[in-house]
């Protein structure tokens, strides 16, 4: 078992556990060291480390997963240590989060052009207080027999390019990036397997200050685990990851523990953050 996981989401955002669910889970899991990586949302972190207080042997580490677009695909970026009760950057992730109900009108108006007519509060409902996602509108066309189960729901209509897909706004990877490290965060590429061009991406976010990149993620084989490392270890970016775990008690969903980096790796990221990292709960002075 893995003790470090650094790719989780709560209701804060597609998660389906709430953040003190979540933390207890990690806790009887035997996890060591977490981040709470919701998108586009730090709503659930002050809950989280509450609940952190009951579980001395886990160290919550504030984290964040941004989308950003490049040519040809959507490329997801993690910060780790940030400083997340800066005015500025809870305004920046409140107007993306705007952005998200946007979008995920128009998908629901292009899924009844096609005449999947979903309740608008649907959808509000499956997002509970979090930021709204396509997983929630997913679920809606779930609940109307529309579609069997999520991933379908993805393949037939809100995947990218899909049918249904509508695009968010514009943030490049170097923005994310930017973003993150402007709270004092280190950046992670997420799932590098979903990015094009993977090799020329890398070049462009390594200059604009790109920390690691998944390798240990969820569901990834030895043979991809091996080919990522090695280009992680290339680009000198640490190798990091998780089970992106949503609790959509999907068969084949990745448990908390199941996968995960060493427990180096937290120390690591530790050290790339601009002007030292804030410390979530972590012991002062930084040695856990
Ligand atoms: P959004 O933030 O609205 O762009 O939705 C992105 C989220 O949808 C991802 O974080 C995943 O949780 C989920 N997702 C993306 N692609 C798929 C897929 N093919 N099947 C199931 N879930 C997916
Ligand atoms: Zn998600
Ligand atoms: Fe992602
Ligand atoms: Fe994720």
């Amino acid at each position: 078992m893995h003790t470090v996981d650094l790719h989780l989401h709560t209701t804060a955002s597609d998660g389906r556990l709430s953040p003190t669910a979540l933390v207890n889970l990690l806790a009887e899991r035997k996890l060591r060291f977490a981040a709470i990586t919701d998108h586009d949302s730090t709503e659930g972190m002050a809950e989280a480390l509450r609940a952190a207080e009951a579980h001395p042997s886990l160290t919550l580490i504030p984290g964040i997963e941004l989308s950003a677009d490049a040519e040809g695909g959507e490329v997801h970026v993690l910060g780790y240590f940030l400083k997340w009760e800066n005015e500025a950057f809870q305004e920046t992730l409140a107007d993306f989060r705007r952005g998200r109900v946007g979008r995920a009108r128009q998908m629901v108006d292009r899924l009844a052009g096609m005449g999947l007519e979903l309740a608008w509060e649907r959808v509000l409902h499956f997002a509970g207080d979090g930021s709204v996602g396509r997983p929630h509108i997913a679920l809606a066309l779930v609940e109307k027999g529309f579609v069997k189960d999520v991933p379908e729901a993805f393949n037939r209509y809100l995947g990218r390019g899909g049918p249904a897909y509508a695009e968010r706004r514009k943030l490049t990877p170097a923005g994310a990036i930017d973003i993150i490290r402007g709270v004092g965060g280190a950046a992670v590429l997420a799932h590098p397997s979903w990015v094009d061009d993977l090799e020329e991406r890398l070049v462009s976010m390594k200059e604009a200050g790109l920390a690691g990149m998944e390798v240990y993620y969820k569901r990834y084989s030895p043979g991809v685990m091996g080919r990522l490392a090695d280009l992680a270890q290339r680009f000198d970016l640490i190798p990091c990851g998780g089970t992106d775990y949503h609790a959509m008690g999907a068969e084949d969903e990745a448990i908390p523990g199941e996968m995960g980096p060493p427990e180096e790796t937290v120390e690591r990221l530790r050290a790339r953050c601009p002007g030292g990292a804030s410390a979530g709960n972590a012991h002062p002075g930084g040695v856990p």
